[in-house]
């Protein structure tokens, strides 16, 4: 919804609002998936819209990047094949790329217009695409995964929300194949929505992961441009690795030298839950 040049993204039902200035429309476009959209604020850079929701900033994209992929990362010995499902404005894939030893990272993005516009709009995030270890694929990620077996070392969930062709991204016989797809000692991550907006979608989500992987790891992270500011991802591990005692602390180190947001200390710190959130998963 737009107020003259200001956008809004309702949520609770018309209850609350994110809203900011739309200086300029930058592409405005419809695929078979989803309304596309790219505005211009002074403050956020250049705002992806999907289906009017925001999605990726030019601000504050690396929260959300960081996160989704430097845990999981850390948590798996030598990760050298990685699967992005989703994730096509390329945020995730660069940061998998930061990691050494890794040998191909897949992007599987179902809707070619959000590459086509990211690679336009949002290069910082998408020139990695090119990069020879990356292999793009225009696909339904529910289908994808089905057809790998004990291929990846981490997958990462880098949906949209639990709507339109995401629903069936957060199902436990989606996370079952997710977990087939992984090696021994794999780790998934995925996005998981907000927990002081949605408390009880991310509690059922927590829960899928949970029937499929038989653990759920829970973690936290601020992002500003979001419903709430406060967001959620949670870990699968096909390991009976804990993510806070196991994790690779070098490796942290190494990588959190390149990342804005991400580095040991906050790693562990993520998975400290507030008693409301804690009170919820019981
Ligand atoms: N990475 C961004 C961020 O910072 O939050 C936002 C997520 S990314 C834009 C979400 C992507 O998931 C969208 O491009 C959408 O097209 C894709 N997607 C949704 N359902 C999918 C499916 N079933 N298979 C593959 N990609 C899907």
């Amino acid at each position: 919804m737009n107020k003259g040049d200001w956008f809004i993204e309702e949520f609770q039902g018309q209850a609350g609002a994110l809203s900011f200035k739309v200086d300029e429309v930058l592409f405005e476009g419809e695929s078979p998936y989803q309304k596309v959209k790219i505005v211009k604020n002074s403050f956020f850079g250049n705002v992806m819209l999907l289906d009017d929701l925001v999605m990726v900033t030019d601000k504050d994209e690396f929260f959300y990047h960081d996160m989704l992929v430097h845990v999981p990362m850390v948590c798996v010995d030598n990760p050298e094949n990685v699967l992005i499902i989703g994730g096509g404005d390329g945020g995730s894939v660069r940061e998998v790329l930061k990691h050494q030893g890794v040998k191909r990272v897949v992007l599987c993005e179902i809707d070619k217009m959000v590459i086509d516009v990211a690679r336009k709009y949002f290069p910082d995030l998408s020139n990695c695409l090119d990069d020879k270890r990356v292999e793009v694929m225009v696909a339904d990620g529910i289908k994808y995964i089905k057809e790998h077996k004990n291929e990846f070392d981490c997958i990462c969930v880098d949906s949209t929300d639990p709507i339109g062709p995401a629903v069936g991204l957060f199902t436990p016989e989606f996370y079952g194949y997710v977990k087939d797809a992984l090696r021994v000692g794999g780790v998934m991550s995925a996005q998981t929505e907000s927990p002081s907006w949605t408390l009880e979608r991310v509690v059922g989500i927590r829960k899928n992961i949970e029937a499929a992987f038989g653990n759920a790891y829970l973690y936290l992270c601020p992002i500003p441009c979001y419903p709430s500011g406060l967001w959620s991802f949670a870990l699968g591990m096909k390991s009976d690795k804990d993510p806070v005692k196991d994790f690779n602390i070098e490796r942290s180190q190494i990588v959190a030298k390149q990342c804005k947001y991400y580095n040991p200390e906050i790693h562990k710190a993520a998975f400290c839950l507030p008693n409301f959130i804690r009170d919820a998963l019981k």
